[in-house]
Parts: C-alpha cells; structure tokens; sequence
C-alpha cells in the first residue's frame, strides 16, 4: 500500500479507541511545516478539544537536526524556522498558550519522544497536520498505532492543500498526471465545496488557571542547530534583512501583493528584473501562511467568486498556487518520486555526464551564459531564484551540459529558503523532460534567445553578475559572441563552458538512446 494509504488504515484500524479516548490533563498541538497560529486547522480543531474540556492547549515543535540533514533543508531555510518559532511563541504566548521547543537528536525518536512529552504533561490528545512526504506519512501512521497502544489519541488533518491528495479522479477513476485536466478538476471541485476556501480561527487563549498548569512550559529558548554555523554572520544579516519572519510579515506580503500587484501579474511575471510575483513561496514552505488564506485573498480582490473568472492577472496567479497542489497530489498518488527515480521510468536509462568541473562552473555561476551565472548568483545571494530562471537554470544544467538533473535538485534543496521536495522535484522534472507533465525532451530552451526576451535590458545580468555590469546593450547577454569579449575577459568573465548548438545535439542524441534501451 502507498504510504498515504498506510495513514487511512492506521487511522480506520484506531477509530474505535480514539472515539473512546477521555481528555484528560491536556491537549497537544504538534507544529510542524504549520508555523502560524491563523488558518491552521489541526491547531484551531486542538483548540477546540482543548476549550471544551477546559484543559490548556500545549503547543510543541521538535527540532530534528537529523531531518534537516536527511532533506538537505537549506541552512538559510533552517535560519528562517528558527526565527519563525520565536515569532511563533510570542504570538501564542499572548494567547497563554506554551510552545515548547526541543532538540531530538535522531530522527527515529522524534514519535517515542512527542508520546513521552504527551504522558509526562497527561495529555491524552495529540493533532497535527499531515506532510505527505513518504518518510513523514509512515512516521503518522506509526504514531497513530503508538498512541492508540498507549491509550492515548493522534488525529491528523489535511491542511496545506487547498484541495487534498486524493480527492480527484479522472473519469475513468484515475489519477490525473497531466496539469491541464487536472486543474480544471480541481476548480471545479473548490467550487463544488466552497468551504474549502474558509479560514480557521486563531485558537481560543488558554484561561488563567489553565496556564499556570503549563506554566514550566513557558520558558526556555528556541534552540541553536549546527545548520546555522554553515552561514557566514554577513549571510544571515542579508537573509534576515531580505526575509522577516513570522505570519504577520507573510499575510502583509500577501496583501500588499494583492492591492498592487495580482492583477498585472500574467503580463510581468516573467520578467525576473521586475519584482512583479508574490515571494510567499518562503512562508507557504514553511507555513507562516496557509495556501487557502492566499488563494481566498487573492479571490476576494476578484469581481466573481469563480477561480477562473474575471481579472487575469488573479485567475492566472490561482493558477499558479494551484501548481503547488499539483504537485503535492503527484508526490502522494506516486510516491517513488522520493525515491531518487523520474516520475517517467522510460527515462531512467539516460547516460548522463558527470563532468565535476561543469558542475561546478553551473553551481558558483561561472558557465559563461550571463543569464544562466545571474540566476546561480541570484539564489546564493537571495536565497531564492526567480521561476523563469529557475526554468532556465534547470534545463541548462540537463540539457546543455546533460549533467543529471538530481544533482540540480539537491543544489536547490540545499539553497533555496523555500525548498519544498514536491515543488521542487516537479519543477526539476518539468525542465528535465524526466517529471510529470513535462516540457517534450526535444524542447531545450536556448539560454541566449530566454535572455534576450525574458531580461530585454539585461538589468538582471546586470545587478548579479558585477563583471558585465558596464557591458552596454545586447552584448550583455553574450559578451563574448558580441565584441565585448576583452571587456568581459578583462574583468575576469569566463568563458562560455560548451557551444549550446552542438550541446542540443549532445542532449538529444542521448535522450534518444536513453528511450531506445528502455
Ligand atoms: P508566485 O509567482 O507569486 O506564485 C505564487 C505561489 O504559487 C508560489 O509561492 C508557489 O507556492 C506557487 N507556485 C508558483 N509557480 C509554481 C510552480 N511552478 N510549481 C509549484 N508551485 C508554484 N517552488 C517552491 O515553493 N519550492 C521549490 O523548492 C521550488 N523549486 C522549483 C524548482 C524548479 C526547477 C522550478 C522550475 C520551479 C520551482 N518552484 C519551487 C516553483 C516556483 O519557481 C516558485 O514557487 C516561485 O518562483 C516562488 O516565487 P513566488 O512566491 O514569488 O511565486
């Protein structure tokens, strides 16, 4: 059985014992990728459970430095969870209710530990919200078998999707892998279930007397990882700057965005000069911000209630959030996706190039292809890249210089502060032609043209690459194919690192061969 099915069994086998359950001293809310109190279901359902019984909510996070490491979590994004939780405690703390914060070494005791937390402080009821990663799902179906031995109550929820894994089919009964159809399917069944789209309330404050029962609680700092030392203190002072933290910071982005961005969103958005897209990837990763608060937000801006009606720019942008849901949906219907293979298996025969020096040249942003350098710089300087650059980045590292797409990947993972495995993976396999409803594996974009119209003035070149910043007009996006060659040598460019024609013919020919052996 798939693992999400794993999850349905654990929670049909236990349904009698968890009906039958008392609360007893307490109610736990276990805070994963959830960081924020507002529209969080299992929080606000905990809260409930917590208010009826009139015992206090205890909120709890673990930190895993091993589950850091096992998902190669970026040391700017592990940064960003960090100071999220302080915001987080605070925020609940004016609610009295205690999060407390723990380092668990190995990951494999993080269940033994959430239930040895729950019996020390008598709770006898433990929510959180589902992750749909493989290792994740199986650790929720163990937990719920753990607690119901236990005599104690685990209830998950589906929450970081507007529409959950499972809930659409084709037809013929099967899992969509093609976005088109799917999305279709997808508002029509939001409109079908208009609840869907209501928010949660914050969780009720715990009473006075309920507080001062949890009271030890309170105390204690938000712990230090070894992933923080991996940051030089001039990185984290630029990624503080760049990305505050917290949920009040992400709805204000979110709005802001709404009032004066959304609805020239179709026109713009794939120009990475002009800062013309939300950046709520950062707070819907780490769960500052839920997705359905963002689609209704933007939806409430809209003249209709319909998702693929009225002002471009918010059907276009709905869209796009909902591509987050694709793929999260993908990632549950075939979870082999974790597991290093393309969702494509025909693929998984191509003999690509292990070249450590091209690899090198793509990850420090030293190919010789300025668009392609910027965007690499652009992430170690941001954190983050632009989606068209993402693309454009993706397909050089698979298709010009054939390098295995996984390599880009784990780069990715390791850099981005919104690193999220579905996303990413279908993003990387979408530009590596290997994923779900992927670009055809004969398209290959050419670097050159996708500068020339994507970066029209070459600002973006421009800004991230310093040595081609006094470059003027079209030889910025080719210094060296357009005479500004010993300016750029000059000021220590490189050169390009392959010929991008005779790469396509590369790529092609072994994508052939790559089909032709399976
Ligand atoms: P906006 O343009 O404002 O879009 C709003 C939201 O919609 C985004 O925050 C995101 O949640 C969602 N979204 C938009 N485009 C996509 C998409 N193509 N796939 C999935 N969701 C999307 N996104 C991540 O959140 N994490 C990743 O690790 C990630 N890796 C990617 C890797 C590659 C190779 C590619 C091509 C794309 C990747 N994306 C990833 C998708 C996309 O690039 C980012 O979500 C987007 O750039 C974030 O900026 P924004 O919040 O300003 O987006």
């Amino acid at each position: 059985p798939r693992p999400i099915e794993q999850l349905v069994a654990a929670q049909e086998e236990t349904a009698e014992a968890r009906r039958s359950t008392k609360v007893k001293d307490a109610v736990i809310h276990w805070f994963k990728m959830d960081l924020r109190t507002t529209d969080n279901r299992a929080l606000w359902e905990a809260s409930e459970k917590a208010a009826q019984a009139g015992v206090p909510l205890i909120c709890i996070y673990m930190v895993s430095p091993k589950d850091f490491e096992a998902h190669l979590t970026a040391p700017v994004r592990v940064d960003f969870m960090l100071r999220t939780l302080e915001v987080l405690k605070r925020d609940l703390a004016a609610l009295h209710i205690p999060l407390y914060v723990e380092t668990v070494e190995k990951r494999r005791e993080v269940p033994e530990r959430v239930l040895d937390f729950m019996q020390e402080w008598g709770a006898s009821h433990l929510f959180a919200n589902i992750e749909y990663e493989v290792d994740e799902l199986r650790r929720e179906a163990k937990m719920i078998r753990m607690c119901a031995g236990r005599g104690l109550t685990m209830e998950v929820f589906h929450d970081t999707c507007i529409v959950p894994p499972g809930a659409l089919a084709t037809g013929a009964g099967k899992q969509y892998a093609v976005y088109s159809p799917w999305y279709r399917s997808w508002v029509a069944h939001v409109h079908a279930n208009p609840d869907l789209l209501s928010t949660f309330e914050q969780p009720t404050a715990n009473l006075p007397e309920a507080r001062d029962k949890v009271a030890a609680l309170f105390d204690g700092e938000i712990p230090d990882v070894p992933h923080n030392k991996r940051l030089s203190e001039e990185d984290t002072k630029r990624f503080r700057a760049i990305w505050p933290a917290g949920e009040r910071e992400a709805i204000d982005r979110l709005e802001k965005f709404c009032e004066e961005k959304v609805a020239q969103y179709t026109k713009r958005r794939n120009f990475p000069s002009d800062p013309a897209t939300s950046n709520i990837s950062v707070h819907l990763a780490a769960g500052t911000l839920s997705a359905r608060m963002a689609v209704r937000t933007a939806r409430d801006r809209n003249k209709t209630k319909k998702l693929d009606a009225g002002v471009e720019g918010i059907q276009t942008w709905i869209s796009e959030v909902a591509w987050r849901d694709f793929y999260k949906h993908v990632l549950v219907n075939w979870p082999y996706i974790c597991m290093n293979k393309p969702f494509k298996p025909e693929y998984s025969n191509i003999e690509w190039s292990y070249n450590a020096a091209h690899f090198d040249a793509w990850c420090t942003g030293r190919t010789g292809f300025p668009i392609v350098d910027a965007a690499m710089r652009q992430v170690r300087s941001m954190g983050w890249m632009h989606n068209r650059c993402r693309m454009i980045v993706a397909s050089f590292l698979a298709k010009d210089l054939l390098v295995d797409w996984r390599m880009g990947e784990k780069f990715f993972m390791e850099h981005l502060i919104d690193g999220d495995f579905a996303s990413n993976n279908g993003g990387w396999g979408f530009s590596a032609s290997t994923g779900v409803d992927p670009q055809p594996y004969f398209r290959i974009f050419n670097p050159l043209l996708q500068s020339e119209k994507f970066d029209v003035d070459g600002d973006y070149i421009r800004k991230y690459v310093p040595e081609l910043r006094d470059v003027k007009g079209k030889a910025v996006h080719d210094p060296y194919g357009r005479g500004a060659g010993p300016q750029a040598r000059k000021a220590g460019y490189p050169e390009p690192i392959v010929v991008h024609k005779d790469s396509r013919e590369r790529t092609l020919a072994a994508y052939k061969a790559g089909l032709d052996r399976d």
